[in-house]
């Protein structure tokens, strides 16, 4: 990985750490809200986070940023954890937002003390109307000159509970008339009465996340703040706040930068909840959903996820990135790791009718052309094998060097055979073909006596292991008028011929089946009985690394 390279993140830290800013300290955090599982667009922040930690000997928290009073679902906690130990990272510490209640209320009657906090009892339809437009500055709220003492007592009694939701709210006092709406008088805390996981009936009001995220940041001493574009409007609020309330002479800073985007992919934790709850999907680790979980389960590897996260970036401008660049990066680094199996597709029987009926001999097969130290394995061959039905062409087009009528290909790691009938079903289907073998051509005999074009690869008859293939084609897009749509065809299940090794495989296990792609068992669906793969990439990609 290139681990010299530095963004624009790292040239500010830089910085800081030359002018002695924060002393030698770098810390930052991945600050998840745990209501669904993280998603591929998670795994940049992940790895932008942990990773500009690393490269300076600083610091990464987990905070789960659970200022919103709903259900904890330890299903999520547990999967975030599993996900980002599965990237390569490990926290500093584990913390949770919702921890920091009694200071983040502290902090609140402080502002209010201060004079720059107020007790507002317009409702929300009212709040629209006074905020303004882009171009209008918005009125003052007629509740915005109330007496410290009077807000002190109001803000109180809404933590005691004596209103209903929505019946009031503690706003920040800035400035109506500011160009960033963000800043007119935002609310900094509501009311609530929710149970919250963790600390129960305790509290009915409620943080906003505005406020909540730059105290939570400094409380921690976060000298970093890492997020994605949307909130750089916010970030004039971010600093007030934590200047405001003043209690840490070194705040954190906030940077944003662009958030990961790619073709095909819907990375929001709300659609994809839908997919879930909806059936689309069988679940967050379906291998076709963009979660860590369902990449995982396909069979991607976390040094792929990092690569390309390492490769694309840390911009300041949004932009989509082609998912044909996440799958080279997954391509790029099975083609080294993996062995091949032979596994024939859409199967057609081949007849060598002059090799000897009853004999079955093995022959050694590399099993990964690229990596020699991966080593060697048998494959049987006899006189019936299948071959892939794209193999076989009847009348071949042009430049259709592999088997048809009349011409002779090499099967690998075997013998030249020379296809010499085709014999259908009554229907019109092929039922076999009937071939001949030359003994000279055996594979490693060194035979140069004459070439042939094409190799294709078999799995011999007698031997072969019916398995199940899942092929996966993209479940989502963006229609015209931009709205998700998901496709029907997402996931093809077929069933396939491997060569008899396939049955050492053990959930989870990858390989290139030969010419057609690389393939991961199963973690959830393999059984003593059948084996079931799921497509990891295709061999070929359409994107070209520039
Ligand atoms: P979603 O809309 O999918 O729920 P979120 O941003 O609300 O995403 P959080 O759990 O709040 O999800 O995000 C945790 C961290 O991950 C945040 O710092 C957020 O900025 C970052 N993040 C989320 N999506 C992306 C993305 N597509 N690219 C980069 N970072 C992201
Ligand atoms: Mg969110």
């Amino acid at each position: 990985m290139a681990e010299e390279s530095r963004n624009f993140i790292h040239a500010i830290i830089d910085d800081d750490l030359a002018t002695g800013k924060n002393g030698d300290k770098v810390i930052t955090r991945f600050p998840p809200e745990p209501n669904g599982y993280l998603h591929i667009g998670h795994a940049k922040s992940i790895c932008l986070n942990f990773s500009t930690a690393q490269k300076y000997h600083g610091k990464c928290n987990l905070r789960y940023d659970d200022t919103n009073p709903v259900k904890e679902d330890m299903e999520y906690i547990n999967s975030i954890e599993e996900d980002v130990r599965w990237l390569g990272f490990e926290w500093d510490a584990r913390l949770w937002a919702s921890d920091y209640f009694d200071t983040m209320y502290d902090a609140a009657v402080e502002l209010i003390k201060q004079g720059k906090a107020y007790v507002c009892e317009l409702t929300a339809d009212e709040m629209r109307e006074y905020r303004g437009t882009l171009t209008e500055p918005g009125k003052e709220s007629p509740y915005r000159n109330r007496s410290v003492e009077e807000n002190l007592r109001l803000f109180e009694e809404m933590k005691a509970g004596k209103y209903a939701d929505g019946e009031k709210t503690l706003r920040a006092k800035i400035d109506m008339a500011s160009p960033n709406i963000n800043m007119r008088d935002p609310i900094i805390y509501r009311i609530a009465h929710a149970t919250h996981h963790n600390t129960g009936d305790k509290w009915c009001i409620y943080p906003m996340y505005d406020f909540a995220h730059p105290i939570e940041d400094a409380i921690e001493g976060i000298t970093h703040s890492i997020c994605t574009l949307e909130f750089e409007d916010h970030r004039p609020l971010y600093d007030w706040v934590v200047n405001n309330v003043g209690w840490w002479p070194n705040p954190p800073q906030q940077i944003e930068f662009a958030r990961l985007n790619l073709t095909h992919t819907v990375m929001s934790k709300r659609y994809l909840k839908a997919l879930v709850d909806d059936g689309v999907v069988d679940g967050w680790d379906d291998p076709r959903m963009p979660t860590i979980a369902g990449i995982r389960r396909r069979g991607y590897t976390p040094e792929a996820i990092r690569n390309f996260c390492e490769e694309i970036g840390v911009a300041k401008a949004n932009s989509t990135v082609d998912i044909g660049m996440l799958e080279h990066f997954v391509r790029d680094d099975l083609k080294d790791k993996v062995c091949n199996k032979n596994v024939v597709i859409d199967p057609i029987k081949v007849i060598i009718d002059n090799y000897p009926e009853g004999k079955v001999e093995m022959l050694p097969i590399e099993n990964n052309g690229n990596v020699p130290e991966l080593g060697q394995r048998e494959i049987p061959f006899s006189r019936e094998i299948w071959v892939d039905g794209a193999d076989f062409m009847e009348e071949p087009v042009k430049k259709y060097f592999r088997l048809f009528p009349g011409n002779e290909v090499r099967l690998k790691a075997a013998y030249f055979v020379k296809c010499n009938e085709v014999v259908k079903n009554e229907d019109g289907s092929i039922k076999e073909l009937h071939c001949t073998y030359d003994p000279e051509t055996k594979s490693g005999s060194g035979f140069t006596g004459r070439k042939v074009k094409g190799t294709i690869h078999f799995v011999e008859a007698t031997t072969a292991v019916p398995i199940k293939i899942r092929e996966l084609d993209y479940l989502m897009d963006f229609g015209e008028d931009g709205r998700a749509v998901t496709n029907p065809e997402s996931m093809k299940v077929i069933t396939a011929y491997a060569e008899p090794s396939i049955k050492e495989t053990k959930p989870g296990d990858r390989y290139q089946f030969f010419r057609h792609g690389y393939y991961c068992a199963d973690t959830k669906l393999c059984t003593e009985d059948e084996l079931v793969f799921n497509q990891i990439v295709p061999l070929k990609s359409s994107w070209k690394p520039e």
